[in-house]
C-alpha cells in the first residue's frame, strides 16, 4: 500500500426514512477543519433510495464534494450491501480518511468496512486532530473504563478510519448555499448482498424529547432515592417548558428507574444543552464526559465535595428532595 495515493476526508452521511443523522452533520463541520490541515478536500458519501436532496444540505454544513449512491436496492439499512457499496467507493476513490457516526448503524458498518478495505478502526472517538508533523490522524478516545484517554494512530494503512459519537463534534454554522460537487455513484448490487430479508420495521415510539435535541436537561443520579422521585425533575422541566426534560446518571438506568435512552455519559449520550441540572450525581468521569460541554452547569448534591461540583458553574449543597421543589417554584415565579 502506498499511502501517498491516498487523498481526501471522507464522511459516511447516514440518512433515514430520507433525513440525514444529525452526526452526519457534525462529522462534516469536523472533516472540513481536519481537511483544512491537510489541504484536501471533503466529500460526504450518501447511501440510500431517492436521495439526490441531501447533497446541497451537507454541502453548506462544509461538503466540497457529495458522492451520492442512489439505488432502490439501498432504500433501507442492511449491512451486506451497504458495506458492499461502500468498501467499492473507498476502494475506487482512495480516501486518507473515512469518519462515521457511532450510531446503531455506524457501529455495524465501519468494521465491516475496515475488515474489507484491510485498515484499523477507532470506535468511539471524542477527539480526532491532525499530527502537525506526520499528517497522521491522532484519534483520541475514552479507554480502560473511561480512565485514562488514548489517542491512537493508523500509520502504515489506509483509509485511516474512526466512528464519533452524536453530539462529541459541533456542527459549523452553514453556508447560505452549496457549492458541492455532486457525482451519481454507479451501484452494481450483487444477488448475493440481499441475503437478509426485512419483513417490516417497527418504531420505537417515545413522546418524550431526545435528550441530544433538549436547551435544558434536569439529569438525576442515584441521589434522588427512588424512581417515584423522579416526578421532581420532571415538575422542574416542566416548569422550563419547551425544550426541557429529564436526563439520567447510569446507576438509574442500571437500577431500572429510567429508560436508557436518558443516560448521559460514556456509554450513553452526549450532551451538550444550555443548561444541564445535576441533581444528586457525584460527577463520575464517565458522566462527565457526556456532559461537561454543556454551556452552563447547576448541581444540587448533598456532598459538598463530590466532583460534580468541580465542573459546576453554580453548585447547592443539599438535600435533592427540598432544593428541587423550592427550585420549581422558582423557576415557575420567573417564567410567568
Ligand atoms: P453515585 O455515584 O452513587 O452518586 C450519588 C450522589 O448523590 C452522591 O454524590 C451523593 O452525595 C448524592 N446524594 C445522595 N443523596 C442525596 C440527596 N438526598 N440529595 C442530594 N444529593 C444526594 N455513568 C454515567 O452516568 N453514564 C455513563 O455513560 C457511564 N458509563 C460508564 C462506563 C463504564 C465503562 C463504567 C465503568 C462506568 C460507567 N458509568 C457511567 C458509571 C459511573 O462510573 C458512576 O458509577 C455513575 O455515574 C454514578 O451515578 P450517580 O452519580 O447517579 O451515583
Amino acid at each position: 500500500m502506498n499511502i501517498q495515493d491516498y487523498k481526501g476526508v471522507f464522511v459516511f452521511a447516514q440518512q433515514e426514512d430520507n433525513k440525514l443523522a444529525g452526526v452526519s452533520l457534525e462529522l462534516v463541520g469536523k472533516a472540513k477543519e481536519l481537511a483544512k490541515d491537510l489541504e484536501t478536500e471533503v466529500t460526504a458519501v450518501v447511501l440510500g433510495s431517492e436521495i439526490g436532496d441531501m447533497a446541497k444540505k451537507l454541502g453548506r454544513y462544509g461538503a466540497d464534494n457529495v458522492i451520492l449512491a442512489d439505488d432502490p436496492g439501498l432504500k433501507v439499512y442492511m449491512t451486506e450491501p451497504y458495506a458492499h457499496v461502500l468498501t467499492q467507493i473507498i476502494q475506487e476513490k482512495k480516501p486518507e480518511i473515512v469518519l462515521y457516526g457511532a450510531t446503531a448503524i455506524g457501529r455495524d458498518l465501519a468494521p465491516r468496512v475496515s475488515a474489507r478495505v484491510h485498515t484499523g478502526l477507532t470506535a468511539d472517538c471524542t477527539g480526532l486532530e491532525v499530527d502537525p508533523e506526520t499528517k497522521n490522524l491522532r484519534m483520541t478516545r475514552p479507554a480502560f473504563g473511561g480512565n485514562i484517554m488514548a489517542t491512537i494512530i493508523c500509520p502504515e494503512f489506509r483509509p485511516q478510519m474512526a466512528t464519533v459519537r452524536p453530539g462529541v463534534m459541533q456542527r459549523i454554522h452553514p453556508a447560505g448555499e452549496s457549492s458541492a460537487k455532486v457525482e451519481n455513484y454507479k451501484v452494481e448490487l450483487p444477488e448475493e448482498s440481499f441475503n437478509v430479508e426485512i419483513l417490516d420495521i417497527v418504531k420505537k415510539v417515545s413522546d418524550k424529547m431526545d435528550i441530544q435535541d433538549a436547551k435544558v436537561l434536569v439529569s438525576g443520579g442515584r441521589g434522588m432515592g427512588c424512581p417515584e422521585n423522579f416526578q421532581l425533575l420532571e415538575d422542574l422541566a416542566a416548569a422550563f417548558g419547551n425544550g426541557a426534560t429529564v436526563s439520567s446518571s447510569r446507576a438509574c438506568v442500571d437500577a431500572g428507574w429510567v429508560e436508557k435512552d436518558r443516560q448521559v455519559g460514556q456509554t450513553g449520550k452526549t450532551v451538550r444543552p444550555n443548561l444541564y441540572i445535576a441533581c444528586g450525581i457525584s460527577g463520575a468521569i464517565q458522566h462527565l464526559a457526556g456532559m461537561e460541554d454543556s454551556d452552563l452547569i447547576i448541581a444540587i448534591n448533598k456532598d459538598e465535595y463530590a466532583p460534580i461540583f468541580e465542573v459546576a458553574d453554580y453548585g447547592v449543597v443539599g438535600d435533592v428532595t427540598k432544593i428541587l421543589p423550592a427550585f420549581t417554584e422558582q423557576v415557575k415565579r420567573a417564567i410567568a
